[in-house]
This record gives C-alpha cells, structure tokens and sequence, in this order.
C-alpha cells in the first residue's frame, strides 16, 4: 500500500497551506479587535483530487507523457498520438500493447490503482514507468476520457468513459484492435484559469512532438508516430531500428546525425558511483543556438539542469563557434541509489553522488571532443574510470617508451603504437614530474575549463563579414591533409630545444616548431573568433605612442645615434594617430581596445586559459601600425589577424633560457668581502653570483610557456588548427626518427 508521508501527500497539504494563508492576506487591514480563528474545514473529496490532479497533470505535454508510458508499460511495440488543439481539445494515444482486463475496467481510473506497484519495497525494484496509480484518474478529474480496449484471446473489445474516477456507464462491447486506445477530451475544461493561461501561450503541440522526439530515440525498439488530428502527415515518425543512430537519423535528421560523436563511460565502484553511460554527443561541425539534452536515467526519460549545465561549459570552452551541443545520454545505475520519487511528474530524480558523476561525464565528453577528428570516429574504446590508478591501469600502454619486447598478436611490435594522444603516459612530463597527489588530468583540467568559462560573456551576434568568410575558407583549402592527421592524433612529447617540441605519430618521431604552429593556429582562431571575442582587461592601460616608440627602439641598431630619436617620436605619433582612427574597428571585431586617452586597456582571448607575452605589446603595436592594410576590408582582417597571431605566438620568452648555458646570462659579479681570505691581504677580490630575481622570472616565464604549449597550444591544435601545405616543407614538421627504421638499426647492433 502507499506509505504515509509520501511526496503526494505533502504537496497536498502545500496546496490547502498556500489557500489558507493568502485567505489571511486578502482580508481587510488588521482588525483592532482580535478576529476569531477560521474554522478548519475538510476539503470535499472532488476538490482535493481536482487540485491533485492539477499537479500531475499541469500541461497536455504532462498528460500525452503518462499516456505513452502506460503503453510503453504495457509492452506496445506501436504507439500513435493524434492532438487537437494542442491537446486542450483532444489527445489520442493507441496502442498495441497487452490491453486492459474487463474486470479491471471499473477501478482503472480510481485513485492509486496500479497494477506496477503493490507494495512500498517494490519501488526499488521497479522498472515500469508508472506505479503511482494517478495519472488516469487525475486525468478524469480534469477531462473527459473514455478508453478503448482488448486484452489477448477476446473477441471483442469494451468501451467505457469516466469522470472523477468513476465509469460513467457499464463498459459497452466494441469492435477494436490489438491493444488500448485512451482519448482525453476538453482537458482543464472544468480549471478555468489554467485552460485560458494555456489558451493564451503558444499550445503545446511543439512540446509534444519534441517529447514524442526524445522517447522515439531511446525507445527504438518501438515506432512512433505523431500528428496533429486530421493531418496526412506525422510530425514524428520513427521505425523499429536496431541502431541508435539510425533513430536519432531518422527523428533529428541527417544533418544531426553525421556529426555525432559516441561517448561511453562505465564506472567501477572504486570511483566512488557505480553507473553506465551510454550516448552521442555532438562534434564541432555541428551548430545550434539550443542546446538539446535528451537524458535517460533508467530508461526514465529526465531533466537535469546539472549535467546540462556542465556540458554546456565543456562546449563553450572547447568550440570556438559558441555552438549549444545536441546530446543523447542514457544513464544506468543500480536502482537503489535513483529516488524517482521525488518529483509529482518523475521530472526530475534525485541521484546519489550526482557530483562526481557529472563530472566523470564531463571528463569523458571533453575528452571525446578533443580527441575526435571527424564523425567516422564512433569506434571508441569504453572509459573504465577508476578514480585513483587511472594511468597505471593502462595495462595496454606500458608507460617505457622503449620497445619491452612483448608481442602482441596482431600488430609486429616495430609498427607497434604505443602513446596516446589523450593519455599523458607517453609524455615526457610524466617521467621528469611525478604528480603531487593522484588527480586524473581529466579533473584538473576541468576546473581550469571551469574558470576560464566564468569570465566568458554573451557574445555579440556573428558579424558575417564576407571577408572573414573568404579568409578561413582560405585556410580550408590550404590545409594539407596528412600534417591534419599528424597534428590531429600526435603525442606531445616534450620540448627539444627553445623552439622545436618532439611529437610522436603513429611509428614516427617528428620535431615541430611550436612558434610557426602557435603563430598560424593564433592566426585562425583570431577569424575563427572574429567579433566574438571575450577580453583580457589590462591592470595598467599602457600609453601607444610610448609602447610604439619603445618597440622602435627596440628595433634600431644604433640605439646611441640622437638624432634618430626625433625621427622615432614622429614615427610614434602617426602610428598612434593612424590607430586612434581606427578603435572602434579594433573593438568591435578584435577586441582590442584603446581608450579615448590613447591608452591600451583591454586585449582578446584568443585561446581560453592563455594570455600571450605582455613584453611582446610594443612589437604588436608597431606591426599594427606598420604592416596593416587599412584601406582594403579583406587585407585589413587579414593582416589584423596576422599581427595578433604573431603576438599570441609561443616565442621563446625574451629572458635567455635559464636552464644549460644561458644560466650565464644571469650570473653578476660583486666585491668579495676581503675577512673572508684574509690571505690577500687589502686587495678586493671579485665573485660571479646569480640574480636570482632575474632568475626566477626567466624560470617562471620558460615554465609557464611549456605549461601552455602542452596543455593549451597541442590540444587546442587538435581542434582547430588547420596547418597550410607549405608546412610540410618549411621546416616546421620535420621527421627525425622512425620506429621502423631504427628497428632496422638496433638489429644490426
Ligand atoms: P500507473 O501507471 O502508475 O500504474 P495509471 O493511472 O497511469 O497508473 O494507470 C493505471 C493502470 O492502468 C496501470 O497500472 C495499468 O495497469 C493500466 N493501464 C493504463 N494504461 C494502459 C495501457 N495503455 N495499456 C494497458 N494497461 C494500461
Ligand atoms: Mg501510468
């Protein structure tokens, strides 16, 4: 039987709280002489289960989800709904599942009549959709329904309507087909209030072909069809299919379909939530100003804004198209830690370890949108996510770079691959860093995506300039498609000198100038971002003329020759003007802003988690003045772009690399004070010691720029950049070992 104290119960005393205390508020102002308690009366039974009824069924949506799930209950393999007047005038439901029993027909639309549930310890153990015997009797208290049906063996159906939970007239033979038609008429027609609020807003037929949408991809092993009463065509129409896919093709359409990605996760219980997961999750072709969250939690279709939320950050930071992500997530977990009980509509469930949950979802999916290149990617490996040995458990990926000798049957151990683009086993950071507590990279990447996202605000609506248009399909079709592959699914490795970093793809070793890859990578993403920009706000707005002419001093050779000096101010001074003239370009569009006193204050995000070398402003400046192309639309973005590529660009740091020979570099020389060698008597002795201030910066600043070229430039590379042909020749790839060949050489030895 229903427990006391269930949720039901409560919001029914809500509602008779709430009457009763705005009963107090509307009367008149205070009353000098205390007025009387109210009486207390017992509401009639009709109007208790009116305003019950009002809770589970709150819209036609409300009402067409109940009816579905009693003939999903039911075992239908079909199910077809006809709706008038966005449902107020009629919703329709048949199906061809098991029927209704002739006995039963009389208390069908009672109050907490079920055949799912009998007793309180069957919710735990329940997998039906419904079991709180409400929805049709809540439906005849706000409707008129009749019901149509035949069970196995008869030959004859029975008809018969309701009203306030009663049979209105003996159940009436009829001739029917498999199974059970429901049909609600003139819902809310006794709730004045709701059916005009209802009346007044958009109807609800929208609603209800996106959750007939919705319950068609998970439930592919039944067709459904939707329609409005009268029309040819259905809005929904699905068909039995083995293949998830086929059924989010066949309801969402081609266009949503080819850009999925799979995503997969099956927890242990060592990560602290056991659960399975299973989905696709939209790439970065694909666009959409609404994100569109199709979320099943045993088979229970759910809202939660939790996980809706926490994708949405993991899109924003990764895609630069500020495009809402179309996802299909199906969650199985053990039923005891699911209280589907917690909402009148089953809406929403309470989850045990939401939390880590979500953010185990959220690692996989920021890891599958990295890692994927293009919609063939579906054959991907399952996550088996243990919290605390995630990279010994690799077992697959022996962390020695070197080959151990063990043979695998299908792959010759020399062609044999043995780092991962998205596993840091293989880098040289996890032999030179042992990490300090045994946080997955996933997580602690998360929380620097997390933060970044924060500072992001609304973007402006694109500017479709057809010039920007021009330039990236530019770097489209410059795009050479063996380095793509190479950058797409290479492993970083570890930086060989200042400027060269060792990648591994496939068998071969490759050096690659990160200075030429962040430059054009900086360079695309700028029109990628083009009018989108969020901002870095400068603590000191720095004045141009003086940043110009510091660069061009910088840049002279005979920096002692005066008489350039007044040159050089009236360089400073045009290349200021000619900038002033053109702030609200360099705002709109780049983000960079330069205040009516002439002060720069604010610079793009180009990358989120990464602001470029501030000592390089005074050369991004000067190059802004001097090379851009003003007059020409296309050439202006361009060479906009440009410069701030080349400003963004991971140059080495203008502090001579402290480690190896340019500890020179930070070595002074100071007097030797004389007691401690007595010896020499009253000569001063002189001794080399270490700035160490200069020092510390120039390590920090080399650190820093290694941490972003391993955890922003080589995965945001694996994104988005595009690399030019001339690439492969100008010595930004180059190939310096292969597997194979030194294969070749070790036998020899
Ligand atoms: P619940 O689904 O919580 O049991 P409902 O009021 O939705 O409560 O339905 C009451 C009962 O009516 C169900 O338990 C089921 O036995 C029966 N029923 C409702 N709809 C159908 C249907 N389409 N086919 C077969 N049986 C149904
Ligand atoms: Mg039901």
């Amino acid at each position: 039987m229903f427990p006391d104290g269930s949720p039901l119960t409560v919001a029914m005393e809500e509602e008779e709280y709430t009457a009763i205390s705005m009963d107090v508020e509307e009367s008149p102002p205070p009353p000098i002489t205390p007025r009387d308690p109210p009486k207390i009366q017992r509401l009639e039974e009709s109007v208790v289960n009116r305003i019950a009824a009002g809770e589970v069924i709150q819209r036609p949506v409300s009402a067409v989800k109940e009816l579905v799930e009693n003939s999903l209950d039911a075992d239908s393999t079909s199910i077809s709904v006809t709706v008038k007047d966005g449902g107020l005038k009629l919703i329709q439901v048949s199906d061809d599942g098991h029927g209704i029993r002739r006995e039963d027909l009389p208390i069908l639309c009672e109050r907490h009549t079920t055949s799912k549930l009998s007793k309180y310890e069957d919710l735990f153990s329940l997998s039906s959709m419904g079991f709180r015997g409400e929805a049709l009797a809540s439906m005849t208290y706000v409707a008129h329904v009749t019901v149509t049906t035949i069970t196995k063996g008869q030959i004859h159906g029975h008809r018969v309507s309701y009203r306030d939970g009663v049979m209105e007239h003996e159940p009436k033979a009829c001739a029917a087909v498999k199974g059970t038609q429901i049909m609600v008429e003139n819902l809310f027609y006794n709730m004045i209030a709701r059916r005009k609020t209802l009346q007044n807003s958009a109807d609800d037929y929208g609603k209800i072909v996106d959750l007939l949408s919705r319950m068609a991809i998970h439930h592919n092993n039944v067709s459904f069809s939707c329609r409005k009463h009268g029309a040819v065509k259905a809005d929904v129409h699905s068909v039995v299919s083995s293949s998830r896919l086929d059924s989010i093709r066949s309801v969402y359409g081609v266009s949503v379909a080819k850009n999925l990605i799979k995503v997969e996760v099956s927890s242990g219980e060592s990560s602290g939530c056991a659960f399975d997961m299973e989905g696709f999750v939209s790439n970065s072709n694909y666009v959409s100003k609404k994100t569109i969250l199709v979320l099943f939690i045993n088979d229970r279709l759910v809202e939660c804004s939790a996980l809706k939320r926490a994708i949405e950050i993991v899109y924003a930071a990764t895609l630069p198209k500020a495009s809402k992500p179309f996802v299909y997530m199906s969650i199985n977990l053990p039923r005891e830690h699911v209280d589907i009980n917690i909402h009148p509509t089953k809406k929403e469930v309470s989850l045990l370890n939401q939390e880590i949950m979500i953010e185990i979802i959220q690692s996989e999916v920021e890891q599958k949108l990295r890692n994927t290149n293009d919609t063939r990617t579906f054959q991907e490996q399952k996550v088996e996510y243990i919290q605390s040995t995630l990279k010994s458990s690799r077992s697959d990926t022996p962390v020695s770079p070197l080959p151990s000798g063990q043979k695998t049957p299908k792959v010759p151990v020399h062609k044999m691959v043995r780092t991962d683009s998205s596993d840091p086993a293989g880098r040289l950071h996890a032999f030179l860093q042992p990490k300090p507590n045994n946080l997955p990279d996933e997580v602690s990447s998360l929380s620097a995506v997390r933060s970044s996202i924060r500072q992001r605000r609304n973007p402006k609506e694109t500017a479709d300039l057809s010039s920007v248009q021009q330039l990236l399909s530019g770097v489209d079709s410059c795009c050479h498609p063996g380095l793509l592959e190479t950058v797409r699914n290479c492993t970083y490795v570890g930086m060989a000198d200042d400027v060269f970093a060792l990648v591994q793809y496939q068998t071969h070793l490759y050096l690659a100038n990160v200075v030429n890859l962040s430059k054009e990578l900086m360079y695309q993403q700028t029109l990628r971002r083009f009018a989108h920009f969020n901002a870095i706000q400068l603590s000191d707005p720095a004045p141009l003329s003086e940043l110009i002419l510091l660069a061009l001093q910088e840049e002279d050779l005979d920096p002692e020759n005066d008489e350039k000096d007044h040159l050089k101010e009236r360089i400073a001074e045009m290349n200021t003007e000619l900038l002033k003239e053109q702030v609200e370009m360099l705002e709109e569009y780049f983000s960079v802003f330069i205040d009516s006193d002439g002060n720069l204050s604010r610079l793009p995000v180009i990358l989120d988690q990464y602001t470029p070398d501030m000592d390089r402003v005074p050369e991004f400046l000067l190059c802004l003045g001097n090379d851009v192309e003003w007059e020409d639309e296309r050439a202006c973005f361009q060479g906009v772009s440009a410069a701030i590529g080349n400003f963004y660009a991971m140059h080495p740091p203008l502090l001579p690399n402290p480690s190896g020979d340019g500890v020179r570099f930070y070595t002074k020389t100071s007097e030797k004070s004389p007691q401690e060698n007595p010896a020499l008597g009253g000569n001063v002795e002189m001794e080399s010691v270490l700035d160490q201030d200069l020092l510390s910066d120039a390590e920090n600043a080399w650190a820093q720029r290694e941490w972003s070229i391993q955890h922003v430039l080589f995965p945001s590379m694996r994104l988005f950049l595009k690399p030019p042909a001339s690439m492969a020749s100008n010595g930004t790839f180059v190939k310096v070992a292969s597997l194979e060949k030194l294969y070749k050489i070790f036998e020899r030895c």
